[in-house]
């Protein structure tokens, strides 16, 4: 597959995270994820689902980068995008606007990030996948769009996947559920 065929499905939100402040989700609707964060309850199963597959292929190990490349909270997301990006006018760099305001990204080595309150991280629908390169993107590549997950912005976050199929389980996900329900 060439870069042209990574998959960007529009997000399609579950209806319990319409009224919700992003970055500030009720504990109800968060789920513990192997081996380390947190995702909204719906993006949790079909991680579970995808991570169980890719292990079985061999996939190993396939996780989140760390806890805090789940779910974020609102006052994480504004706790590093203060690490990394700042209101001083810098000549080239890149952009984000944050409440009206225009942030200067601090350095071109940085990783970007979102504005907070704007990331997919903080609905609790994004995670990015550690090492994402070689065999293991390849294998993201052939099998995250059967789990509900693609990709947002290509080719500089292959690792950064999202959940977009809302509370239209996926066929492989619904699966999963009810093989985990028959044990
Ligand atoms: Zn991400």
């Amino acid at each position: 597959m060439t870069k042209a065929d990574w998959p960007i499905i529009k997000v399609v939100l579950p209806a319990d995270l319409k009224n919700v402040k992003p970055g500030a989700l009720p504990e109800n609707l968060l789920r513990d994820v192997q081996p380390h964060g947190r995702l909204h309850w719906r993006a949790a199963d079909a991680y579970h689902a995808m991570r169980d597959k890719a292990l079985a292929d061999g996939i190993i190990p396939f996780k989140p980068v760390s806890a805090g490349d789940t779910y974020r909270t609102l006052q994480a997301q504004t706790t590093v995008f203060l690490q990394r990006y700042q209101k001083q006018p810098l000549e080239g760099a890149q952009t984000r606007t944050w409440e009206g305001v225009k942030w200067y990204k601090k350095s071109p080595t940085l990783a970007s990030l979102a504005a907070p309150g704007t990331s997919q991280h903080n609905v609790g629908i994004a995670v990015d996948i550690w090492s994402a390169s070689g065999p293991r993107f390849e294998w993201m590549l052939k099998n995250a769009v059967d789990f509900g997950f693609s990709w947002e912005v290509v080719p500089e976050e292959p690792w950064h996947l999202r959940y977009v199929a809302g509370d239209n389980v996926p066929p492989a996900v619904q699966a999963w559920l009810d093989r985990k329900k028959a044990v």
